[in-house]
C-alpha cells in the first residue's frame, strides 16, 4: 500500500527528495536525491538537468536548472521509504531568469496577464479526467514503427471476446464496475496528496472511467491534473493495470475527453453570472465566443487537441464536439452550459479538449482565447455559434490543419513565447507527417488488391 500526505513544508525526516519537472508534452519527469545530498543549496540553487531531452532546448545549449516550488510538496510512504515529491520551476542559467517556455511559467504568466488586464483576478477551472484501464500492454518494435497492443479482460480488442456489459457503461454499477475499489483507492490517494476531487464513476465505454477534480485556480488546476495523471497510473500499475488518457484508444468506442468547466472571478465573485442567455453575463458570452472563434481557426485546438489520435476522437456520435457551438445541456456543443446548476453557479464547460494536451498550454491558451473574446466584445450569437452542435461551423479536424491554424492565428497567445510556438509547430507537424506516412492495416484490407 502506498500512502500519500499533503505537507506544507519539507519534513525533518525522509529518505529521498524527488524533484519533478514537466516536459513539453506535459509529462512529469523526475530526478531523485538521497536526503544525505540535499542541503539548503538544493532549494536555493536547484538541480541542473539536460533540457534538450525534455523537448525545450537545443542540444548545444541545453543546461537548465530545476528549482523546487516549496508550495507544491507531498509525501509518499512506500515500502518503508519516505519520499518527498516536489514540483519544480525552471531557470535558464544563461539569463538567470525563469525559463519562459516552461509550461508552469506560461500558466503563471497567464494568471498574471489576466490580473494586469483588469478584467479578472482569477480563472477557476474544474477538469474532468477520462481514461481507459487495460490489463496488459505488449510492446512490439517493428522496422519502421513501435506500437502498443492493448489487451483487456472486459473484452476489448477481440471480436470473439464479447464485452461483459450491454449498451452504455455510463455510471455502471457493481459487480460489473470491476474497478470500483481501485477508483476508490486512487481518489483517496489523490485527496491525501492534496488534490481535491468532485467524484468518480464508470464512463460510457467498456473499461472507461472518469475522475472529476474540483474547481481550482488555473495554475493549481494544471499542476493537479499533471499530478493526478501520475498518481492514477502509479496506483493502477501496482495491480498490473495500465491507464491511458489517449483520446481514442479503440475504433468505434467512446473516446477520452478532458472537459473543462470554468469561470472568471473578480473580488471573490464569479464574472460569468448574469441576465443574458442561460443566466450568463455578457462577459461570459464574449469569453465563450473567444474560445469558439480561436477553435474554429484551429489555433486553440493545436493546444487542446494536439495529437493525430485527437482527431480520431473528434468524429460524430460519441459526445465529442466537433463544431463551434454553444448551448445549454447539449453534449454535442463544444461549449455546454450545464443545465443542472443554480443561477449563482452558472459557468461554461469546454468539451472538445483531450488528455493528449499539455494541460498547462491547453488551459492557458483557452483562457487567453476567452480574454481576447472579451476584449473584442465578440457576440457568439451574432457569430452563429448558438447551436446544439448541428451547425455548419465544423472545426478543422486534422493535426496538420490545426497547426497551420496556429501559425495564422497566434496574436491572442500573449504569454506564449514565439520560440515555443515555433517549436510546438515543428514538433507536432513532424508527428503528423510521421503518422500519416505509415500504412495502417485497414489500408491493406481496402487497397491491397486494387
Ligand atoms: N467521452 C466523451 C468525450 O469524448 C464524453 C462523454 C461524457 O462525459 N458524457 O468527450
Ligand atoms: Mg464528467
Ligand atoms: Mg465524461
Ligand atoms: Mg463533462
Amino acid at each position: 500500500m502506498i500512502n500519500f500526505f499533503k505537507v506544507d513544508k519539507i519534513p525533518e525526516e525522509y529518505d529521498f527528495l524527488d524533484i519533478m519537472v514537466v516536459d513539453i508534452f506535459g509529462r512529469l519527469k523526475h530526478v531523485t536525491l538521497p536526503k544525505s545530498y540535499v542541503s539548503e543549496k538544493t532549494f536555493k540553487e536547484g538541480i541542473g538537468f539536460d533540457a534538450s531531452n525534455f523537448g525545450f532546448a537545443k542540444v548545444t545549449d541545453s543546461d537548465m536548472v530545476a528549482i523546487p516550488d516549496l508550495s507544491k510538496i507531498f509525501v509518499e510512504e512506500n515500502e518503508g521509504m519516505k519520499i518527498v515529491h516536489v514540483l519544480s520551476d525552471v531557470i535558464s542559467p544563461s539569463t538567470g531568469k525563469f525559463f519562459a517556455q516552461y509550461p508552469r511559467s506560461i500558466a503563471k504568466e497567464t494568471l498574471k496577464y489576466i490580473k494586469e488586464s483588469g478584467i479578472a483576478d482569477d480563472a477557476k477551472m474544474l477538469v474532468e479526467l477520462e481514461f481507459h484501464i487495460f490489463d496488459g500492454i505488449t510492446f512490439k518494435t517493428g522496422e519502421t514503427e513501435s506500437y502498443y497492443f492493448l489487451e483487456n479482460d472486459e473484452g476489448l480488442g477481440y471480436e470473439d471476446n464479447q464485452p461483459k456489459t450491454y449498451g452504455s457503461s455510463y455510471h455502471l454499477n457493481e459487480p460489473y464496475d470491476i474497478h470500483f475499489t481501485l477508483r476508490n483507492e486512487i481518489v483517496k490517494s489523490l485527496e491525501n496528496a492534496g488534490i481535491p476531487v468532485k467524484y468518480h464513476h464508470h464512463e460510457v465505454g467498456i473499461a472507461q472511467h472518469e475522475i472529476e477534480l474540483n474547481f481550482m485556480s488555473l495554475v493549481d488546476a494544471a499542476d493537479n491534473v499533471t499530478l493526478a495523471k501520475y498518481i492514477i497510473r502509479k496506483i493502477a500499475e501496482r495491480y498490473g493495470l495500465y491507464v491511458t488518457f489517449m483520446p481514442k484508444p479503440m475504433f468505434n468506442m467512446a473516446g477520452n475527453g478532458m472537459h473543462v468547466h470554468q469561470y472568471l472571478e473578480k473580488d471573490g465573485k464569479s464574472l460569468f453570472v448574469g441576465d443574458e442567455l442561460y443566466n450568463l453575463s455578457e462577459l461570459a458570452l464574449n469569453y465563450t465566443a473567444g474560445i469558439l472563434n480561436h477553435s474554429l481557426t484551429g489555433s486553440l485546438l493545436s493546444w487542446s487537441n494536439p495529437s493525430t489520435n485527437s482527431y480520431k476522437r473528434l468524429v460524430p456520435g460519441f459526445e465529442a464536439p466537433i463544431s463551434a457551438s454553444f448551448s445549454k445541456g447539449s453534449r454535442s456543443a463544444a461549449v455546454r452550459i450545464p443545465g443542472y446548476l443554480s443561477k449563482a453557479d452558472t459557468r461554461i464547460e469546454f468539451r472538445t479538449g483531450d488528455g493528449s494536451a499539455n494541460v498547462y498550454f491547453f488551459l492557458s491558451a483557452m483562457v487567453l482565447a476567452g480574454i481576447s473574446g472579451i476584449e473584442k466584445k465578440l457576440d457568439p450569437v451574432e457569430l452563429g455559434f448558438h447551436s446544439k452542435g448541428e451547425n455548419e461551423k465544423v472545426f478543422p479536424l486534422d493535426l496538420r490543419l490545426v497547426m497551420k491554424g496556429l501559425k495564422d492565428d497566434k496574436d491572442y497567445l500573449k504569454t506564449f513565447p514565439e520560440e515555443l510556438i515555433n517549436k510546438w509547430y515543428d514538433t507536432k507537424m513532424k508527428e503528423a507527417n510521421l503518422i500519416y506516412s505509415i500504412p495502417v492495416s485497414k489500408e491493406f484490407e481496402m487497397y491491397f488488391e486494387l
